[in-house]
């Protein structure tokens, strides 16, 4: 394919996208197919010869759509939402076009910097505090893009695991790493997501899974509790991932009680917000952040509730030197000039990165905050509407209080 057949071909394909997602109600939101469905409809090996591009567009209604489960309709209801707009997708369409591969300042300088000045946009609009922000006299963090939650959370947990190793290293310097490890513990409510038990499988730091109060949140007498047993039993805790947004019924801890815990006992304190963290946009929305000023590190999905579609995680630190004396290499091959610079490759697990913040940055100046608060306060008030539809019906109850977007609701069993 040149240029001038990209060009017709991708009017073409904008044309099918839009009328895709403009009509997507129309079609089935979860597919009528088995496992395997797919093997019979491609051939055996890839094609020797290079195919014409009408018959393999041709494909994407025959193969590809039968299999779709239509995320964006508005008859889809299962997960949380993963919600796209226009602005996001044209922000990855030009990312996708520049394709740097923004690893150091210096391999694509536009995207470490918009990055930088997006997620610091973001950081404010969020009312997170000064210390996550790049650019602040009194601040020694900052804010990345990665590609999930649960990735920021294996990342936070090995950045505790490092610091942890350094500190206990000072005291017994003859001690190798993997025993300091091996008495590690971190600690998450029962509510919290699968990714902290996962990033406990990868880094072989034990993870605790606390008892929550009637509202299903983790309460800091708790956490004091379990620490102190711990310690008796001769571990080390390194790490609380507390939730604000639990994945079944949208509880939050109490990050007020448990910063202060954290701070005391040298625990470092990562917040999950992955659904919640949009509703942060509207000041009302606030409250279970009283407590913020303690988290070592946070990240939400702008990609559920935003409209900055799939992958965008923003992820901040209060203290950046801690990710990056976990993730630096130095090979020669990568060196440049601005050595003082920003280089993203030392915040994360891999080397490579995407120009993710074109399409935080198109969404956040299309909308503005004015429109994007609205969109969060019309998804509450949907829910707050749903959630009265269900309570005037008595064949259901709601077992767990509303939270945000988030109804929870039940068949009553007779
Ligand atoms: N944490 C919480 C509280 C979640 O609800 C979810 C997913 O819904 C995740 C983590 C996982 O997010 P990701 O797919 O970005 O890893």
């Amino acid at each position: 394919m040149q240029a001038e057949e990209y060009n017709r071909r991708g009017k073409e394909m904008v044309d099918y996208i839009t009328e895709y997602l403009t009509k997507i109600r129309e079609r089935q939101v979860i597919p009528d197919v088995q496992p395997g469905y797919m093997r019979e409809l491609l051939p055996e090996n890839a094609p020797l010869d290079g195919e014409n591009w009408d018959s393999i567009f041709q494909d994407v209604e025959k193969i590809i759509m039968p299999g779709v489960v239509h995320w964006q309709s508005p008859h889809m209801h299962a997960y949380f939402p993963a919600l796209t707009s226009w602005p996001s997708l044209l922000g990855d369409m030009l990312a996708d076009a520049i394709n740097c591969i923004g690893f150091t300042w210096a391999s694509s300088p536009a995207c470490t910097e918009l990055e930088m000045n997006v997620i610091d946009w973001l950081c404010k609009a969020l009312g997170l505090p000064v210390h996550f922000l790049h650019h602040h006299p009194d601040s020694r963090g900052g804010g990345v893009l990665q590609s999930t939650v649960s990735e920021c959370t294996l990342i936070s947990l090995l950045a505790a695991r490092k610091d942890k190793i350094l500190q206990l290293k000072k005291l017994e310097a003859d001690t190798d790493d993997s025993v300091i490890n091996s008495r590690l513990i971190a600690y998450a409510s029962d509510q919290a997501h699968s990714s902290v038990e996962k990033a406990g499988l990868i880094s072989l730091v034990k993870v605790r899974f606390l008892p929550t109060d009637e509202n299903f949140g983790l309460r800091g007498s708790t956490l004091q509790a379990a620490i102190e047993k711990d310690r008796k039993n001769g571990l080390i805790p390194v790490m609380l991932c507390a939730t604000l947004g639990s994945t079944g019924v949208c509880s939050f801890d109490y990050l007020s009680e448990l910063g202060p815990v954290c701070a005391r006992e040298g625990l470092w304190l990562h917040v999950d917000a992955a659904y919640a963290g949009s509703a942060f946009l509207c000041p009302e929305l606030r409250g279970s952040l009283e407590g913020i000023e303690f988290a070592d590190s946070f990240a939400f999905n702008p990609s559920k509730w935003m409209m900055v579609h799939f992958d965008c995680t923003a992820f901040w630190v209060k203290d950046k030197c801690k990710l990056q004396q976990t993730f630096s290499v130095d090979p020669i091959y990568l060196r440049h000039d601005n050595s003082g610079a920003t280089d993203f490759m030392h915040w994360q697990i891999p080397l490579s990165r995407r120009f993710r913040s074109l399409k935080l940055w198109f969404v956040m100046r299309t909308f503005g905050m004015k429109n994007l608060q609205a969109h969060i306060r019309h998804g509450v008030d949907m829910a707050k509407l749903f959630e009265s539809l269900v309570r005037s019906d008595p064949n259901f109850e709601i077992p767990a209080k509303r939270h945000l977007g988030l109804v929870v609701f039940c068949l009553k069993v007779c």
